[in-house]
């Protein structure tokens, strides 16, 4: 599908030209129309999807079409702080054709340069958890008019032990507001969050669990104790000079 049909503002068109993308992937096909329409977005997409893309083009054509300007309006929550940069790089080449501004925060910096940014006027957070919280709680990040709210890779928050303070951040916006989630598996606490977070979402599952087109997989059902015999069977049997075998212990 070609990007000219989801009628983005044109400003973004010149963004999406400057990434270098001709057709939108799987899950910007799906998920861009359906939050482009306001829904809120339950996305089971791993990274290198292009689900970054998928929820910022419609975050910066919300945020360009109207609306408050110097204010944080989107905040995109993730676990590492590469991964709140890989954001940030997308948004700062999807909106270079808009005034936008964004700032990454996360820990383990001086906090100095993402207050500064914050009082230039950031209308896009992109954010890690703990240091977020922090910023809240001194009345650096105003929440009072976020709008839209994406919770990213959710599942590695969740594995971090970064779920209650995402819990904590989603009750400190407004309820009102879009949100979009996304995580590669569903473990019942996400689950959970994702009761709570979200409001009639829309599905969208792309490319879960489906191997790369050279992997192979084959099932051999097998009796414990002819398990090594077999192993070494199948190892004499394949032409390859190094393997990995993953056991349980
Ligand atoms: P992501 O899944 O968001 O980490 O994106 C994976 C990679 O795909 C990034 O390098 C993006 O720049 C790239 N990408 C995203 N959308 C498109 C597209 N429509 N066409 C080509 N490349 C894309």
């Amino acid at each position: 599908m070609d990007f000219k049909q989801f009628q983005l503002d044109p400003r973004l068109m010149q963004g999406v030209q400057k990434a270098g993308y001709e057709k939108a992937t799987p899950i910007q096909e799906a998920a861009i129309p359906a939050a482009l329409r306001g829904r809120d977005i339950i996305g089971t997409a791993q990274t290198g999807t292009g689900k970054t893309a998928a929820f910022v083009l419609p975050i910066l054509n919300k945020l360009i079409s109207g609306g408050q300007r110097n204010v944080p309006r989107a905040l995109i929550v993730t676990p590492t702080r590469e991964l709140a940069e890989q954001i940030h790089d997308v948004i700062k080449v999807l909106s270079a054709g808009t005034k936008l501004k964004s700032v990454t925060i996360y820990g383990g910096v001086g906090a100095n340069p993402q207050v500064q940014a914050l009082r230039n006027g950031a209308e896009i957070i992109v954010a890690c958890p703990g240091r977020l919280l922090d910023l809240i709680a001194q009345g650096h990040a105003k929440m009072a008019n976020i709008e839209l709210l994406v919770l990213d890779e959710a599942d590695r928050m969740f594995d971090m032990g970064f779920l209650p303070d995402v819990r904590r951040i989603v009750k400190a916006v407004p309820e009102k507001r879009q949100t979009m989630m996304f995580s590669a598996t569903f473990p019942a606490d996400v689950e959970l969050l994702a009761k709570q977070a979200l409001k009639e979402p829309q599905k969208i599952a792309m490319g879960i669990s489906k191997p790369a087109h050279t992997v192979a997989h084959a099932l051999y059902p097998v009796p414990q104790h002819l398990k090594s015999a077999l192993l070494l069977e199948l190892l004499k049997r394949t032409d390859t000079n190094t393997v990995l075998v993953f056991t349980r212990t």
